[in-house]
């Protein structure tokens, strides 16, 4: 007797240690994904000033406890590549072998991706990474922003927010590292960007320090405690193999340097860092010409691309301001006044 209730005791205590170190299932929107399992669904964002949407998200739930990670592409619908790789992310990712919880949204901007409309959602004509923490009565781009904050960034320890060169961008892959000014939070996002992958870094100083004017997503995540960074791959509305590839495999192994992943990561040892982007506008309208590509190094005063009238006439040539490398050029023949010929990163030995 004595024998039996000790050994239903322990049984019990046994039974409630185990319950204590299991994972619970984890909801996002509608996605409910029990420990070891895969779940997808939708973040619904109500109708308000214009039209209700529903963000599609998938929710990874490892079998093991560990950290949330947030992964968010598509709020630039037309960059594709970061789509693709994050789709590509979702079908590859075994729960099973994961520690801690992954949170998948890979297309945010829909009527960007199926109207094929860049830069902006065309439902209200806002970016969809300016606008964040977003506002429960503005127009969808605020209110998608806002249901986001809440769903997402509140509840993650890390995230990474993908983008790359739109329809008109023919841009070189590279990494953000938002410094806050904490130490300890910036030493995670440093590393978490050698761990990414991308060997071209733009060191980003001059983030919003306000977590209710944060404006972009990963500056949400980072003023709200939780280290988040950006990256940039694919160009000019194509999916490159390589380009999906750098993306995917940055994510699995930034996955391993948090421990959620078994293996070791794969850390960039020789970045190059820039500590300033400059953005060379053209101050005519009408046939871009570029005369460099992507990832051409450049020193000052060098002819970058010129702007001919719809006739031929030669009416603006862009020169490069500073020496450095191009981190993206317009890459169609399209040309506004005011719009950007080149992006330039400075290159600085120490970040
Ligand atoms: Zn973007």
């Amino acid at each position: 007797m004595k024998l039996r209730m000790l050994l239903c005791l322990l049984s019990l205590s046994i039974f409630s240690s185990a319950r204590m170190l299991a994972q619970s299932s984890f909801t996002v929107g509608t996605a409910t994904a029990a420990p070891g399992q895969k779940a997808t669904g939708v973040l619904e964002v109500p109708a308000g000033s214009d039209a209700a949407t529903a963000i599609p998200v998938a929710v990874f739930q490892g079998s093991r406890p560990g950290p949330v990670l947030a992964l968010v592409s598509g709020s630039h619908g037309t960059e594709y590549a970061s789509i693709i790789a994050l789709e590509k992310v979702i079908q590859t990712l075994d729960p099973a072998q994961l520690a801690g919880t992954v949170i998948i949204l890979p297309l945010v901007n829909i009527p960007s991706f199926e109207q094929k409309v860049p830069h902006l959602n065309p439902v209200d004509g806002k970016s969809m990474n300016r606008f964040y923490p977003g506002k429960q009565d503005g127009t969808q781009t605020e209110r998608v922003s806002y249901v986001i904050t809440k769903q997402v960034v509140e509840r993650c320890d890390y995230l990474v927010d993908y983008h790359g060169g739109d329809l008109d961008e023919n841009l070189r892959p590279y990494a953000y590292w938002p410094k806050s000014g904490n130490a300890r939070q910036d030493a995670i996002t440093r590393d978490m960007v050698l761990a990414f992958g991308l060997d071209h870094v733009i060191v980003w100083n001059d983030r919003p320090k306000d977590p209710n004017a944060s404006r972009y997503l990963d500056n949400t995540a980072n003023t709200r405690g939780k280290p988040a960074i950006a990256v940039e791959a694919g160009y000019s509305g194509t999916v490159q193999t390589d380009d999906v590839a750098m993306l995917a495999n940055g994510t699995f192994s930034l996955m391993r340097y948090l421990k959620m992943l078994p293996g070791a990561p794969a850390m960039v040892e020789h970045p190059v860092w820039f500590s300033k982007v400059d953005t060379v506008a053209s101050d005519q309208t009408g046939i871009f010409y570029p005369l460099v590509q992507r990832g051409t190094y450049v020193e000052p005063g060098m002819k970058i691309g010129y702007v001919t009238d719809y006739l031929g006439k030669t009416i603006y040539e862009a020169h490069a301001p500073v020496a450095g490398v191009v981190l993206y050029i317009c890459g169609v023949p399209s040309m506004k006044k005011g719009d950007t010929v080149a992006n330039i990163g400075e290159i600085t030995t120490t970040p």
